[in-house]
């Protein structure tokens, strides 16, 4: 029996989107915000990977190892995360947790000191905040870090995010300006005809009518049928993190050391971060990590010692062999895509989301957006 006569189908969207992560959800609501209809497929509930699970760094500048197309996204995101913030607190009075707090780098060596600060020497050329602190400043900045580093390099335009309030303040907003959601929508496929997306197909075999498709299925993007992006393109880099609390919190910064990340919260919790594995996808929390994580955390702030452990996990970050998300139209008319965010999915939500709107309603990107084509060239990548 030809699937076509078993399966209802409904009047089509302006936008199906596949996936209600960070990508998906930030999407939704930007289109709802420009009167665009759309319908977010989710196969689990919103929030339920990797954007819940992310420690919530905006580093466009501590995370950026050099100038190009990547740094200038994340810059580009950055600069817009104020408002984004803003807007979503206004329209949700959810606080989304956005500090404007600066990242530190630091390190226990000279040498690591003077690698740090050469690493970051064509920021200063360009003219961004970075401040290189010796040991005395960095313990009058941060009085809790261990007094054996020898000093570190600010980042004050970097700041933080609460993840898991800001995906439910995405969803909240993106559903009051009109944006649909179903949970326990698993996408099989992107429904194709004549070359051209209209829809898609789930795995009860129902199909959903779109005139346009956005694919923001994170680590899973490509186990969905006909976008046309070979297996292997995006592919998940499992990172666990492990969150303790002190009684106040002993950081005002984020902190990069060796061997850890440190990401303090307003009441005291403190996220240790993380790794990077790529071990498909298994989502165990392992003792060898936490062990790890735990021993770089307290050689950085001894005061953790005493804290309390709170809580474990891990998820997938959408990893891609050139490190640089898939992002806007694609070679198949009507199927977008915005996924690949690797280890910035967070930072990049309000550009993203820019990006996709633009996209579909044919209006100029704010960016060139060569270097993120969902059809370029992988040189070395999976096949
Ligand atoms: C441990 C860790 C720490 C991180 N820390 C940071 C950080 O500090 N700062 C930062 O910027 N980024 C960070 N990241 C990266 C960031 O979390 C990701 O880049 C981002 O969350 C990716 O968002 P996404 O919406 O593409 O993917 P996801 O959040 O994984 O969402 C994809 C969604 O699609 C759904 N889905 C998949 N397939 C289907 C299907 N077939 N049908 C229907 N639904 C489907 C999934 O259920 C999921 O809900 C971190 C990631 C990890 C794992």
């Amino acid at each position: 029996m030809p699937a076509s006569k078993s399966r209802k189908q409904s009047p089509p969207v302006d936008v199906l989107i596949i996936g209600a992560g960070i990508m998906g959800t930030s999407a939704a609501w930007e289109l709802a915000r420009h009167g665009v209809q759309c319908l977010v497929l989710e196969r689990s509930v919103p929030g339920a990977e990797a954007s819940s699970a992310a420690a919530g760094i905006l580093g466009a500048q501590a995370e950026a190892h050099a100038p190009g197309p990547m740094a200038e996204l994340c810059l580009q995101s950055r600069a817009r995360y104020a408002k984004f913030a803003a807007t979503l607190g206004k329209e949700t009075r959810i606080d989304v947790g956005y500090r404007e707090c600066g990242v530190l780098r630091v390190g226990f060596e000279r040498a690591a000191l003077s690698k740090l600060v050469q690493s970051s020497a064509w920021q200063s050329k360009q003219r961004l905040s970075v401040e290189k602190l010796a040991s005395r400043a960095l313990a009058a900045l941060e009085p809790a870090l261990s007094p054996k580093l020898a000093g570190g390099v600010r980042f004050a335009g970097d700041s933080r995010i609460d993840p898991k309030a800001l995906l439910r303040a995405l969803h909240i907003a993106a559903l009051a300006r009109g944006a649909r959601f179903q949970s326990g929508a698993f996408v099989r496929r992107v429904a194709l005809e004549d070359g051209r997306a209209v829809g898609v197909v789930l795995d009860d075999g129902s199909e959903l009518r779109a005139r346009n498709v956005v694919v923001a299925a994170g680590s899973w993007t490509t186990l969905i049928d006909g976008i046309g992006v070979p297996a292997g393109r995006v592919i998940p880099a499992r990172g666990q993190i492990v969150e303790v609390e002190l009684p106040t919190p002993p950081l005002s910064h984020v902190v990069f050391g060796p061997g850890a990340y440190l990401v303090p919260r307003d009441d005291g919790r403190v996220l240790i971060g993380s790794t990077l594995e790529f071990v498909g996808y298994e989502r165990e929390v392992t003792a060898g990590a936490v062990r790890d994580l735990l021993l770089h955390a307290t050689a950085l702030v001894p005061a953790l010692e005493r804290a309390a452990l709170r809580a474990t996990w891990s998820n997938f970050r959408p990893y891609t062999k050139d490190e640089l998300p898939l992002l806007g139209a694609t070679q198949i008319p009507g199927l977008f895509l915005s996924t690949g965010h690797y280890r910035n999915g967070i930072l990049l939500a309000p550009i993203s989301a820019e990006i996709v709107r633009t996209a579909v309603l044919g209006q100029r990107a704010p960016l060139p957006l060569e270097a993120f084509s969902p059809g370029r060239d992988f040189l070395g990548a999976h096949a």
